[in-house]
């Protein structure tokens, strides 16, 4: 605290991000990163952007890369001019709530969700409730049909892991024709139906993706949203406000070169839902009950021994799970899913710590 901050900042609760330790050997199942690395055409597309240009600022549309984005989502009938491009879909996610969900009314998103969300509520001013999860942790569509100023949950949730169908997300659509809907797709290539397909029929519908995740570039901080042109004009109305050059020149090129090489995404997008199949039954089979996750990472508690405890002595064995001290999930760890090798790592050591 001091005299020179504005109220808005004494005021603030910043988000914590999962910790990045700077130890050797870690492994690290902590922030749902890629435990494969990006395509060599995205590090031969980086190189190449390395020299003389970086004196030229970027494009400040990214146009290549939207173009790049629409092309992949083809069949959804998507253009260019219907994708908005971040540094990171944290940024496109602040910009949503500045442009989109600033209302008279308070945005919805489920209690137990990205806890980055209630923080950009905090930034911008934006009254949210919070709507419980079922008792199996799932988005329940009929507790959203109330007066609100938006809708936002990621789809699979996060930190669940759990899947709402787009039969659902249809049907939440069609019963909040007022509100825009935000669904952060963080995690659907690992095993989630896109709801970009649904964009064209629902003019409030906004997807938000990132290259983070399913394409290994969480160090290149790519993020990008998809909607009816009217709510990407607001975002980028709200982006030329604040920063013309959200993705530099290595970014673009880097995004450009990940979209181009389909066959290393899927993959590797594969590799991840096998190992994490996997990981699940051994869980299982350690007494672990696990959320279905449709994502790289499991959720899962352990009927006998307590979660904070257990994060507690992995660490003790260099390995970093993700443990929540807050309401309904204080039991849960969120295991990101590693490479075989990791997990059976992992495996060893639950064995080992559970006797
Ligand atoms: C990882 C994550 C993001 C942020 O991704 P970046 O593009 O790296 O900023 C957004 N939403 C959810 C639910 C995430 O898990």
């Amino acid at each position: 605290m001091s005299k020179y901050w504005s109220a808005i900042v004494s005021g603030l609760t910043p988000y914590v991000p999962g910790e990045q330790p700077k130890l050797p050997n870690l492994i690290k199942l902590n922030t749902n990163e890629n435990p494969y690395g990006p395509s060599p055409r995205v590090l031969q597309a980086l190189a190449g952007e390395l020299g003389d240009t970086l004196r030229l600022y970027p494009d400040p549309n990214a146009d290549r890369l939207k173009q790049a984005i629409a092309a992949y989502h083809a069949e959804s009938g998507i253009t260019a001019g219907q994708v908005f491009v971040g540094n990171g879909s944290d940024e496109v996610l602040a910009h949503v709530f500045m442009a989109l969900l600033k209302h008279e009314q308070p945005i919805l998103f489920p209690d137990i969700t990205y806890s980055f969300y209630p923080v950009y509520c905090g930034l911008y001013g934006v009254e949210h409730v919070t709507v419980p999860l079922d008792d199996s942790f799932e988005i329940r569509v009929d507790d959203y049909f109330r007066p609100n100023g938006g809708i936002l949950f990621p789809n699979p949730n996060a930190p669940t892991g759990c899947l709402l169908t787009m039969k659902e997300i249809e049907r939440l659509l069609l019963g909040s024709a007022d509100s825009v809907v935000v669904i952060d797709e963080a995690y659907v290539d690992f095993g989630g139906e896109s709801a970009i397909a649904l964009v064209d029929r629902h003019p409030n519908l906004l997807v938000v993706q990132t290259l983070s995740k399913s394409r290994s570039l969480a160090g290149l901080r790519v993020g990008f949203a998809v909607g009816h042109v009217d709510l990407i004009e607001a975002l980028e109305r709200v982006k030329n406000s604040f920063n013309s050059y959200p993705l530099d020149r290595l970014a673009i090129a880097g995004a450009v070169a990940a979209y181009e090489d389909v066959e290393y995404f899927e993959k590797f997008r594969q590799a991840v839902i096998v190992s994490r199949d996997a990981l699940t039954s051994d869980l299982q089979t350690l007494g672990f009950q696990v959320l279905p996750s449709a994502a790289n990472f499991l959720f899962a508690r352990h009927l006998r021994k307590d979660a904070g405890q257990l994060a507690a002595d992995l660490r003790a064995r260099s390995i970093i799970v993700r443990h929540f001290r807050l309401p309904r999930i204080d039991q849960f760890l969120r295991i990101s899913v590693g490479t075989e090798e990791q997990c059976r790592t992992l495996v060893d050591a639950l064995r080992e710590i559970l006797g």
